[in-house]
């Protein structure tokens, strides 16, 4: 027997634990979760399957992690007394039904696609090794995809408010009329598409123009426009709700009106395209802009 291979045998970890331990003796300048995530994918050997497990169980534990808190939110009478709609409050029911579409969907359409991210990432120039860049430059490029996000949604969404569209596409979303956080992702696969693309292609761009792109920032980016989305979709608005600390930021009490009025409010981050266009929903923005053309029509009249 060679005894070279056999103590290489005896000596290399196969434990996730153990690869940890070894990798953590000889990389001490990582951090943790650096650490953790090199490990990561020195135990799965195939950065295929280790970015898409890690990607795929990411999506869902957000998803549902941010969802769960609403469905408790739903089931306490206390908090009742924030639910913009509080006449609707979802039944279990009504819940399961779009769990169901909302997970079919999940291991159908995105999980193929997120199958494909690795060698697509690698091929855009996206880095996914360690060290992870400095949280200052995650920060920037998050900041920058929000803004650029909002406005390919904005466009998007009110084009599939168009008849046809509207029709054989974007209804399916607007099939609950007061909206709970499950409910985000609960659209026709071709929505999916079209609206992810703006959470999906704009740092993939991004990623092939600057060459200066981390995995992890892609991760990071996803997780708040999944919490943007799930908590825009809660029915709640609180004294303490975002945007009364950031008034562009649209949050749950802009994208509701949505839902109840269907026309209108079709930003997904912002209030700045809703303004500037003047396709902002609600009464308040109905009565602004009655007073606006009664001004208009008393000018001509002058
Ligand atoms: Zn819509
Ligand atoms: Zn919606």
């Amino acid at each position: 027997m060679d005894i070279m291979s056999n103590s290489t045998l005896l000596t290399a970890p196969d434990t996730y634990i153990g690869i940890y331990n070894e990798l953590s003796k000889y990389n001490v300048h990582l951090n943790i979760f650096e650490r953790l995530w090199a490990s990561w994918y020195a135990y799965m050997q195939n950065d295929v399957l280790a970015t898409g497990i890690l990607s795929f169980v990411m999506h869902e534990a957000v998803y549902f992690g941010r969802s769960i808190p609403w469905i408790i939110i739903d089931a306490i009478p206390y908090f009742n007394k924030y639910k913009i709609q509080g006449q609707k409050i979802p039944t279990a029911r009504e819940q399961w039904a779009c769990t169901k579409l909302v997970l079919l969907s999940h291991f159908t359409v995105e999980l193929p696609q997120i199958w494909l991210f690795h060698p697509m990432a690698k091929a855009c120039g996206m880095d996914t090794g360690v060290p992870f860049p400095a949280w200052t430059t995650m920060a920037l490029q998050i900041a920058i995809f929000f803004v650029i996000e909002d406005t390919w949604h904005y466009w998007a969404h009110r084009l599939f408010h168009w008849g046809p569209l509207y029709k054989n596409v974007h209804k399916i979303h607007h099939q609950y009329s007061a909206p709970f956080g499950l409910a985000a992702e609960y659209a026709s696969p071709i929505e999916t598409m079209v609206l992810g693309a703006g959470t999906v292609v704009v740092p993939i761009v991004w990623a092939l123009c600057t060459k200066n792109f981390h995995v992890l920032t892609m991760y990071l980016w996803i997780t708040c426009r999944l919490f943007q989305a799930i908590d825009a979709h809660s029915g709640y608005e609180f004294p303490w709700s975002l945007h009364h600390f950031l008034p562009f930021w649209a949050g749950a009490e802009h994208h509701d009106v949505h839902h109840e009025k269907f026309i209108g409010n079709y930003a997904s981050s912002f209030r700045w395209w809703d303004y500037i266009m003047d396709t902002e929903s609600g009464p308040e923005a109905a009565k602004a802009r009655r007073e606006k053309a009664q001004k208009k029509a008393a000018k001509k009249a002058q």
